[in-house]
């Protein structure tokens, strides 16, 4: 489903070169969940980036369903990015002007849909996250494990292959944390979404099928 080959990536700040990732190797198959773990700074949020398309790699070769992307133009990296690829973070990332339900709505906006089919769209991934009843709220009116259910909607909305969480119950407490996991184990189980999330929680990730720990920008 996505395989990264021999990926390097390093950032350049003035005259100091940081190697964030360095020769990684890894393949996520269809419908696997995958957890990444690593202490502060190893290089997870570079990888799950590039992962997603957000980032590229400075060397290396990133394939998503066997096609190597590395020759593709900015508007395809794009494009394949908004239909295969669903994102969560650990600060939800919603749009505090927008009500729950544009906001579900926005990744839709560049696909051509009709406002009535973005609308049904956004309805049954509300649905699927248990929020129907919040649809007309704006995030500021609701808990912090329920913005990260809006999150997770608007991640899922386009019914994406791949879904990529950066730290999603980071900002949680337990129970709350544990609330979004079982959410995540649900989305994995019923649609077979191929789930990579980064986590801190050792208990988090033993409820993943594999788990792949990052230390000084290299798997270990
Ligand atoms: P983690 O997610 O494991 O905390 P990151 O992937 O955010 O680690 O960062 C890995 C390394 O790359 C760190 O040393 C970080 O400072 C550096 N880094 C990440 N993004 C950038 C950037 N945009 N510019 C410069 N250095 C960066
Ligand atoms: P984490 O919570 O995973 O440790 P950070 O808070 O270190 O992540 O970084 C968040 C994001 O900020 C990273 O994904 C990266 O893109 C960016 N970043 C991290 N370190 C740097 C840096 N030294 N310079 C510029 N951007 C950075």
């Amino acid at each position: 489903m996505l395989s990264l080959q021999n990926i390097s990536k390093s950032f350049q700040t003035d005259r100091i070169e940081t190697i964030a990732l360095s020769d990684i190797n890894l393949h996520v198959n269809k419908g696997e969940f995958v957890s990444v773990m690593g202490p502060s700074g190893c290089g997870k949020s570079t990888l799950l980036n590039i992962m997603g398309l957000l980032d590229q790699p400075s060397s290396g070769e990133v394939s998503i369903d066997e096609t190597p992307i590395t020759s593709y133009k900015d508007k395809q990296i794009t494009g394949l990015r908004s239909q295969k690829i669903g994102f969560i973070f650990q600060s939800f990332h919603l749009i505090h002007d927008l009500k729950v339900l544009d906001n579900v709505e926005l990744p839709l906006l560049y696909r051509k849909m009709s406002a009535k089919e973005r609308k049904a769209l956004a309805i049954t991934a509300l649905e699927k996250v248990g929020l129907s009843a919040r649809i007309h709220h704006y995030p500021t009116q609701l808990s912090g494990g329920q913005q990260q259910r809006v999150a997770i909607a608007r991640a899922i909305v386009g019914k994406p292959e791949i879904l990529l969480a950066d730290e999603p119950t980071g900002n949680l407490d337990s129970h709350m944390g544990s609330e979004i996991m079982s959410l995540l184990e649900s989305l994995h189980q019923q649609d077979n979404t191929t789930i990579v999330m980064v986590t801190h929680d050792e208990e988090m990730a033993k409820r993943t099928q594999r788990t792949i720990r990052v230390f000084d920008g290299q798997l270990i």
